[in-house]
């Protein structure tokens, strides 16, 4: 690594494309590092692509060991921001909330409880009365139990956003907005800095964190990336009086059985903040919103909840989920370009994700070695199979 002062104008240790959800943490944690950052982003401030569109949720009771592990590292990161530094980036520990109905989801979310307490995650299968007092207000009638895991949370998108570039820059990191990178300086198989709008930028490191974007960045070296823009709506309402506290997952398929899983918490605004998977994926760019967003979310909503048939919309948006074949991300060093390193394929977890993809990838970036065990991080490659997806993903 050369120190930041033996640099020439315009040349730094890494360039990071992309100001997002994850870009941030990572041009963080290089500056930890000691190391000389540039970030550039075609937007005018931070965390402004999907990054704002997510409603914050944070939780690292998954089934797969990578997305444990990582958010395990984002929640300590998330949970301790205050002590740290300072600052109130909106974190609620009011961990999350899966209420039941039907006997499949039962058998689903009992299902992996093994795995996930292996890796040490609080989480249980509590019963119909717990869920009534975690959930006021909940409709009783079938209701199941359901699973519980209070070290989750949520955390303010832009207040975190907003942190990771103040304590960057802090640290000597530098911001490029309205920049967008328009190609990649390469020489022989070595990664040598980026082109954008206004001009050139040197580095020997260069970190492909391009959210929705990232495959046009691959190609740029010749790489095909398998990201594709998967669009997902959400919305918020006016604030209220919180009586709330875990972001509340509900797994039956929506009226007119086109969507299944409706998330939904209440910020440390009291705003409830909301959105769902639709079952089909919606590939593509349209972030138009739809017509049908709003009478779905109001009927799930009523249904699990009655008493919030009074709740005020404040607004709805539409963004995109960078989106892999097999809704697993992609962490890895590019073998094809020496110095090319890609942190992408977010799906719709990549705000949770952020910090300990940030932590990692710096360490990788850095040391040669993520933080996290080898093993499961090489689950994220690059180079994995796909399966059949893979195909899908690139028409
Ligand atoms: C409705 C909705 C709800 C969601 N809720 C959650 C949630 O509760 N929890 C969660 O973890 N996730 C959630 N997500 C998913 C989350 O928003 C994404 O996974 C995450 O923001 C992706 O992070 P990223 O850093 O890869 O992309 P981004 O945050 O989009 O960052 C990529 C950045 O790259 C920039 N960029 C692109 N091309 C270029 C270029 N050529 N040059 C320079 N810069 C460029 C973009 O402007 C952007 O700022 C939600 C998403 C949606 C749509």
């Amino acid at each position: 690594m050369v120190m930041m002062n033996s640099k020439s104008k315009n040349t730094y240790d890494a360039i990071v494309i992309g100001a997002g959800s994850v870009g941030l943490p990572t041009a963080y944690f290089l500056t930890l590092e000691g190391w000389s950052v540039l970030v550039l982003d075609g937007e005018a401030s931070p965390g402004q692509g999907q990054n704002k569109a997510a409603i914050g949720g944070v939780r690292a009771t998954h089934s797969d060991p990578g997305k444990i592990t990582l958010c395990l590292q984002s929640i300590e990161i998330f949970e301790g921001w205050r002590e740290k530094h300072g600052v109130d980036i909106g974190w609620i520990g009011g961990g999350y909330c899966f209420p039941v109905y039907r006997e499949e989801d039962e058998k689903l979310l009992t299902d992996i409880l093994p795995t996930q307490k292996s890796y040490g995650l609080d989480i249980d299968w509590v019963g119909p009365d717990r869920i009534k007092e975690l959930i006021p207000g909940i409709n009783e009638n079938g209701l199941r139990g359901g699973t519980y895991s209070p070290g989750d949370g949520q955390v303010s998108p832009l207040k975190s956003a907003s942190e990771f570039w103040k304590q960057s820059k802090e640290r000597g990191c530098e911001y490029r907005f309205g920049e967008p990178v328009t190609g990649l300086l390469i020489e022989g198989g070595r990664i040598k800095g980026v082109k954008t709008s206004k001009g050139v930028y040197n580095a020997d490191v260069v970190v492909n964190s391009a959210g929705s974007e990232a495959r046009k960045i691959g190609l740029m070296a010749g790489i095909d990336i398998p990201v594709v823009p998967d669009s997902h709506e959400g919305g918020i309402s006016a604030p209220m009086e919180r009586f709330f506290d875990p972001l509340i997952v509900d797994m039956r398929p929506g009226p007119g059985g086109k969507t299944k899983n409706f998330y939904f918490g209440q910020n440390d605004r009291g705003q409830v903040i909301f959105c769902y998977t639709p079952i089909e994926p919606i590939i593509g760019t349209n972030r138009s919103c739809t017509s049908e967003f709003m009478p779905i979310i109001a009927r799930r909503l009523i249904d699990l909840i009655p008493r919030l048939k009074n709740m005020l919309i404040r607004r709805v948006w539409r963004g995109l989920y960078p989106m892999t074949p097999d809704g697993i991300i992609i962490l890895d060093r590019v073998r094809e370009v020496e110095g090319f390193y890609l942190e992408v394929g977010m799906c719709g977890q990549g705000f949770m994700l952020g910090p300990g993809v940030g932590l990692n990838m710096a360490k990788l970036i850095t040391s040669g070695e993520p933080a996290i065990d080898r093993e499961v991080f090489d689950t994220l490659s690059f180079y994995r199979d796909f399966g059949k997806g893979r195909a899908e993903a690139l028409k």
